[in-house]
């Protein structure tokens, strides 16, 4: 049982931030709980479905069984009595994770933890410079206005989040630091520790178009991805990713829709019309998509006519 495999446990349910069953634990994720008393804590999952104690496959609804007892409605078993333990799931004690992270910064003890949002908190100040810990990357390109409320004039920020699936590059513009969960941090001795830079080696890079590169677009500007669509990375046209791009490039500064359309290479209209879903693909995700990211991050005020896109604000000049 190695503090590695201890510490993905730590990571994979803190990015999850749910219980999870013991059932669906590997035995070296059971032994990894064991060594990490303080930070697992057990649970029981109460609702209306469960996974299946006898294949551990499936989730099936609990319905009433003989003698008073319940059973799982397992799709592919059938009815399956529950024991108690079945039940039995394990989450991670949030406080533990964020008092340690704080250690392992040396983060001054008397300012305290602030909860921001659902699932960002902004754990202290680490050498003057404010640390927020997010359960993920997308939170924050969601609303970087977070940023601006924690920000300290000539001091940087610093983000410890879980590693977003498939991502490369740098996902914040300069000034902003991201730690990644699982690899600058590690379980040790009941607390956590803080790795250096470079100690790690990246995860392998696949040539994947739709990794995000710039905030949450892709290297082209094709693909965009969002915590809050649920179908996956979102597939622009060529004009919307151009807009897109043209948005980037004018680093979150409100700026008239015409001068978009012209550094997007597009002669005419507003960079909204090109997002616009017509009636007979209304719901249909692969158009209702760029819609959506577009009215997630795209900023516009009508009487002036201006368009902008906040989580741009500050982004590295595009080559
Ligand atoms: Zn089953």
């Amino acid at each position: 049982m190695s503090s590695h495999e201890a510490w993905s446990l730590v990571c994979r349910l803190f990015a999850g931030g749910t219980p999870v069953f013991r059932g669906a634990l590997s035995p070296t994720e059971i032994s990894a709980c064991a060594t990490l008393a303080p930070a697992i804590k057990a649970t029981v999952v109460n609702r209306t479905f469960t996974l299946c104690p006898y294949c551990q496959l499936h989730n099936g609804q609990i319905v009433g069984g003989g003698n008073g007892g319940q059973n799982c409605q397992c799709p592919d078993c059938g009815p399956i009595p529950l024991a108690p333990e079945d039940r039995a799931a394990i989450m991670l004690d949030e406080n533990w994770l964020r008092s340690r992270l704080r250690m392992a910064l040396d983060i001054e003890s008397r300012d305290g933890v602030t909860d921001l949002s659902d699932g960002v908190w902004r754990l202290g100040d680490a050498r003057r410079e404010p640390v927020l810990l997010s359960r993920s990357l997308m939170r924050l390109w969601a609303d970087p206005s977070i940023f601006d409320r924690i920000r300290v004039p000539g001091a940087g920020i610093r983000v410890i989040a879980p590693r977003a699936a498939q991502m490369r590059g740098v996902p914040f513009p300069t000034g902003i630091e991201w730690l990644p969960l699982e690899e600058r941090f590690t379980s040790y001795g009941g607390g956590i520790v803080h790795l250096k830079a470079g100690l790690a080696p990246e995860p392998s890079t696949d040539a994947d178009p739709r990794i995000p590169v710039h905030g949450p677009f892709s290297a082209d500007f094709k693909w965009v991805t969002l915590d809050s669509w649920p179908h996956g990375p979102i597939e622009c046209t060529d004009g919307q990713a151009a807009v897109f791009k043209a948005l980037w490039t004018f680093k979150a500064v409100k700026t008239v829709g015409i001068r978009v359309m012209r550094r997007a290479g597009l002669s005419s209209g507003k960079p909204n019309d090109l997002f616009k879903v017509k009636q007979r693909h209304k719901g249909r995700p692969e158009y209702e998509g760029p819609l959506h990211a577009y009215r997630a991050l795209v900023e516009s005020n009508k009487r002036e006519g201006t368009y902008w896109m906040p989580c741009a604000g500050g982004a590295a000049g595009l080559p």
